[in-house]
């Protein structure tokens, strides 16, 4: 009885004591702290290349040492080019030369710092110079150009402009090559992005009238970081192709501009009136031309080599030293970037300062934790990118789990990764408070659900024991880690609340802006640094790694499903239409007066197998079942050999060859979308294969992923027995 009770206490002072460092842990981060960082990280631009990239790198190491920290910069050479001339001009009907310039606003201190600020640009866009007239083209996803196909109008050998928004930026230019367009112009249209939305900056949030969007077109869906050396490290002495086969380069070249520039544009365009859904907040009828507006544009780049400046910090594990707990928020930005990543880049500061004052206390992590500050993540992933590539092989060896943030601001938990870690995020929430509402963030997540989702939804948030996490596709530096290299990944930050993407990639995202309509008092930014600062210690001290497979299965289900409802809506969609061309319904509700092209009839799809796919989620399942019902019981004895193979489980739902065409991407579950862009594709391989109409490759891909999935119900049934002995 005695010793039992002694064991008993034992037990107890030992959970005591993990908790006990958490607690600890939370009470750290300051949000003083935070907004000093930001003022300091934020002071000056800092983009890839620039002197004060180099030195917020420098003293991130400097404060991180003084910590007492081991922390060491890592350097990489990439292709990073900017801009030696832009010119947009109108020659026809009118003259009229964009300013393409983003003026300083009075009271804000910083957006004056023109010396260092790079120019408004989309960076990979290919020199070239055009002139040409000009087509409106929506936002320039390809069903835009279907509609188009409708109007009769062609835009080869025209220069598209197309607004911002429902894709990423670096798919419209891409699409308007494929349709033989010799240039893009992309701008934030107000009813977007600007006055329609909220008042603009400098008395509100939003885009001002001469606020542009800077940002990368590198074919990223094709593969991420360097153009030059895809699949390996950017170090001094990697082989590098030559910049002519750099497949990630746009086809033709592409400029961003504000909706003052754009206005008398768009204003100049005569042609058919756009759809209703096309329509701006500009104050003009909106035409789709093409012309009479001719364009003439010009761009040159400098195509330099430029050196990026990882930061990145080690403190290695008690136990498990081989098992890594990586961390990671860039810290270069487009300008002064006080939102976009330095209100991130200063939470993983604070949890940094944490961790280091847990140590000076005596904790000793059981694995190893590396904390990574990226550069380079603006102009394609760069730095985490080569960094991942560089170190593949002990990545890919000693990795469990990579927790991502970029920018952070006020309201909800956004969680998006890796489903084999949607329980233990569900955990961390629960333990968090949010810090206006003085609820847990897992409650306000579930309400805020309630209020949001459809009647059908609510039953499930109302039940589930688990709140849904996204699923990730790409646009921050969890890319190479989950997509690449199969490490399971989370991408972590608030928002939802206050000032939006108004000033998103322009010189008005800066500390003036920040403090004045985002995370004002910087306690958002404490709740970020506790969430993730709360995953890392949880991760690196559990004894058995916290993976768990019943969400995982359920949400592949849920994928599965939904591509099956897919192929189904498809059919039905296009023997309706074919139907439709035969009965003449599309000429009969066109306007005989205007020019209208109905559609084409198409070959009716074939009925897919999704036998391989049904049969293994139901396997899935069963496997997933066992381990997690085996885990509740589990004794820790073992837990060396199930945590290698639950490292594993996120490997083998990779395949070494990659998605058809795009061989960089290997995870079989989740993908950005090559259409797409940041926007994720489930189950891409089969998905894409579907939406792209290539039913062989569809057939194949099914049972591709069927394999893929019955080899991670063996591993899971492993990992269930190893826990059992
Ligand atoms: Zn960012």
């Amino acid at each position: 009885m005695r010793q039992c009770l002694l064991l008993l206490s034992f037990v107890l002072v030992s959970l005591a004591a993990d908790s006990t460092w958490e607690q600890k842990f939370r009470a750290i981060p300051n949000p003083q702290n935070l907004r000093d960082y930001m003022q300091r990280m934020s002071a000056r631009p800092h983009h890839v290349g620039s002197p004060y990239d180099k030195d917020n790198a420098e003293w991130l190491v400097s404060k991180l040492k003084a910590w007492g920290l081991d922390a060491k910069i890592e350097n990489f050479d990439v292709l990073f080019p900017t801009p030696k001339e832009r010119l947009v001009e109108m020659i026809e009907p009118v003259k009229f030369t964009a300013k393409l310039e983003e003026p300083q606003v009075a009271g804000d201190p910083t957006s004056d710092q023109k010396n260092e600020q790079l120019p408004v640009y989309h960076a990979y866009s290919i020199d070239g110079e055009v002139t040409a007239p000009l087509v409106y083209v929506n936002y320039g996803i390809p069903s835009d150009y279907e509609q188009l196909d409708r109007m009769g109008i062609s835009v080869s050998g025209a220069i598209v402009i197309a607004r911002y928004g429902a894709s990423w930026r670096g798919i419209k230019p891409k699409v308007a090559a494929e349709h033989g367009a010799l240039a893009c112009i992309v701008y934030s249209d107000p009813r977007d992005d600007g006055y329609y939305v909220n008042d603009v900056f400098p008395q509100g949030p939003e885009r001002p009238r001469d606020g542009a969007q800077r940002g990368s077109v590198m074919d990223m869906p094709l593969y991420p970081g360097d153009p030059l050396t895809p699949g390996i490290g950017a170090t001094a002495d990697a082989k590098r192709l030559p910049i002519s086969e750099a497949k990630t380069l746009t086809k033709i070249p592409v400029l961003p501009m504000s909706y003052g520039d754009a206005q008398p544009l768009l204003a100049a365009l005569k042609g058919p009136v756009v759809p209703e859904n096309w329509r701006g907040a500009l104050p003009i009828t909106y035409h789709v031309g093409p012309g009479p507006a001719k364009v003439h544009l010009k761009l040159k780049f400098n195509w330099d080599l430029k050196t990026l400046y990882n930061v990145i910090v080690r403190i290695p594990g008690s136990q498990y030293p081989d098992e890594w707990i990586i961390r990671g928020n860039h810290h270069d930005a487009w300008v002064n970037g006080a939102d976009d990543p330095v209100s991130g880049a200063v939470a993983e500061m604070e949890e940094m300062r944490g961790l280091a004052e847990l140590v000076k206390q005596g904790w000793k992590p059981k694995r190893t934790i590396i904390y990574a500050f990226w550069d380079g993540e603006e102009p394609g992933l760069l730095g985490s990118t080569e960094w991942a590539e560089a170190h593949a092989d002990e990545l890919q060896k000693h990795v469990a789990v990579y927790i991502n943030s970029d920018s952070n601001g006020r309201g909800f938990l956004g969680v998006a990764g890796s489903h084999t870690l949607e329980n233990f995020m569900n955990g961390v929430m629960k333990d968090i408070e949010d810090p206006e509402t003085k609820t847990s963030v897992w409650k306000r997540s579930q309400l805020v659900g309630l209020a949001r989702s459809a009647p059908d939804r609510k039953h499930e948030l109302r039940a589930r024991p688990d709140l849904r996490i996204g699923a990730l596709g790409s646009g921050s530096d969890y890319t190479a880690f989950l997509d690449h290299l199969g490490v399971a990944s989370l991408n972590l930050g608030y928002g939802g609340e206050g000032g939006g993407g108004g000033v998103y990639h322009s010189v008005y995202d800066d500390f003036y802006w920040y403090t004045h309509f985002a995370d004002t008092d910087f306690v958002y930014g404490r709740a970020l640094a506790q969430t993730a600062g709360t995953a890392v210690i949880r991760l690196a001290d559990a004894e058995l790694l916290p993976f768990q497979f019943g969400d995982f299965a359920d949400t592949v289900r849920t994928y599965i499903d939904e591509i099956k409802k897919f192929a189904t809506d498809q059919r039905a969609q296009i023997e309706e239409q074919n139907r439709e061309i035969e009965e003449g319904v599309f000429t009969a509700s066109a306007d005989p007066r205007k020019k209208y092209v109905p559609p084409s009839k198409q070959p009716v799809p074939p009925h897919l197998n999704f036998a391989p796919l049904e049969n293994s989620i139901d396997v899935l399942i069963q496997s997933a079942q066992k381990y997690d019902a085996a885990r509740q019981t589990a004794s820790p004895a073992n837990a060396r050999a199930v945590n290698a193979k639950l490292i594993e489980s996120e490997r083998r739902l990779s395949d070494a060859a990659g998605l058809p065409g795009r061989p960089w991407f290997r995870h079989m579950i989740y993908a950005p979308g090559f259409y797409t862009g940041y926007g994720v594709k489930t189950i891409p391989a089969v998905r894409e294969a579907i939406e792209q109409k290539r039913w062989q490759e569809a057939d194949e891909q099914i049972q591709r992923v069927g394999n893929i999935l019955m080899k991670e119900a063996d591993l899971i049934d492993e990992a269930a027995a190893a826990l059992a002995k």
